[in-house]
């Protein structure tokens, strides 16, 4: 077996709570819970699970853009877990991320040329073919027109902007790439197209990435493997095709329900799980399974012991009582 890009053991995140009263337990918002999981070259793993539930805090902590609470992070065999920013510099142009949102993420006073050759800058690297051409290139492999140049953020398209940062990402041949939820913001007409970029530049440029989505429906195509997330725990980590095909955690059936079938015969008779009740807080998660109090299958059981991520065929399922 070929060495994982990325091993992820045991990863916690947790963000303190200011204390109302000083004598009060010390609290924290629990927003990872001990995820593992490890990614192989060029593979995608989808991220997915509702808003509130850890994914961009899972993200940011791979990246060491936050730095976590406990667990470990190992990349390309070098455990980085404890590494300072300073060593992380030169890391960095190997781990990338896209974000959401492309209006944000982008300097608006900046010019295209510029925001696409900063992390040649900050890393001190002059291409061989010049900046601008360096930089044009870039341009024309995400589907931009190179003339565009000295253009600003503003004159863009949503589904343009986050080419842009497509470019910024790719620009130093990274190795591993954060998508965090990078089509949410756009249109559901250009969703796919972006989503078909990346897909190639991960395929072209054997690119490791965790992609982040709330939803199911979106990752589907992209990814290789797909892990559902529930209050900062991974509920159900699956191959793509067992993952949809045969669910196994009762909350992937309910999240599976929600996406709408090609077939308009089975689309109409489509079955919606609605979940009842809201996201627990993630400072006081339910004893137990953490979805125990939103699952249908609940029993004693699930309100006292936390299950472990346990293997079904290709499948790793953290329930009691999986389905299927
Ligand atoms: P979304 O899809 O809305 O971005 P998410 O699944 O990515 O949600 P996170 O943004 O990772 O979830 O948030 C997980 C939990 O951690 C939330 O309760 C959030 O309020 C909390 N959280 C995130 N960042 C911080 C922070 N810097 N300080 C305190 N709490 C935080």
């Amino acid at each position: 077996m070929t060495e994982p890009i990325l091993q992820v053991e045991n990863l916690v995140k947790h963000f303190p709570v200011k204390k109302k009263n000083r004598r009060g337990p010390a609290l924290a918002v629990q927003a990872v819970s001990g995820i593992s999981f490890s990614l192989a070259p060029g593979e995608t793993l989808g991220l997915v699970g509702e808003s509130g539930c850890g994914k961009t805090t899972a993200g940011r902590t791979l990246l060491k853009l936050t730095e976590p609470t406990s667990g470990k992070i190992i990349f390309e065999g070098r455990d980085i877990t404890d590494l300072k920013p300073s060593a992380m510099r030169s890391l960095r142009a190997q781990m990338q991320i896209i974000f959401q949102d492309p209006y944000s993420a982008l300097n608006p006073r900046q010019t295209i040329g510029k925001i696409i050759s900063a992390p040649f800058e900050i890393q001190g690297i002059e291409p061989a073919e010049g900046m601008k051409e360096a930089v044009q290139a870039l341009m024309e492999r995400v589907g931009l027109n190179p003339e565009h140049y000295n253009r600003y953020p503003h004159e863009f398209s949503g589904g343009q902007r986050q080419r842009i940062g497509i470019a910024r990402a790719i620009a130093l041949k990274p190795r591993f790439i954060v998508a965090d939820e990078p089509v949410s913001a756009l249109d559901v007409s250009i969703q796919a197209q972006v989503i078909n970029l990346l897909d190639d530049l991960k395929a072209e440029e054997k690119i490791s990435m965790v992609f982040i989505a709330h939803d199911l429906s979106v990752v589907q195509h992209i990814s290789d493997r797909v892990a559902v997330m529930y209050l900062g725990k991974i509920m159900e980590l699956a191959p793509t095709a067992d993952l949809y095909a045969t669910p196994h955690h009762p909350y992937t059936t309910a999240l599976l329900s929600a996406v709408p079938l090609p077939d308009p015969r089975s689309e109409r008779t489509r079955e919606r799980i609605i979940l009842q009740g809201d996201l627990p807080s993630p400072v006081n998660p339910p004893q137990g399974c953490v979805f125990n109090t939103r699952c249908w299958k609940a029993q004693d059981k699930c309100r006292t012991e936390v299950p472990q991520l346990l293997t079904i065929g290709k499948s790793q399922v953290a329930c009691h009582f999986p389905e299927n």
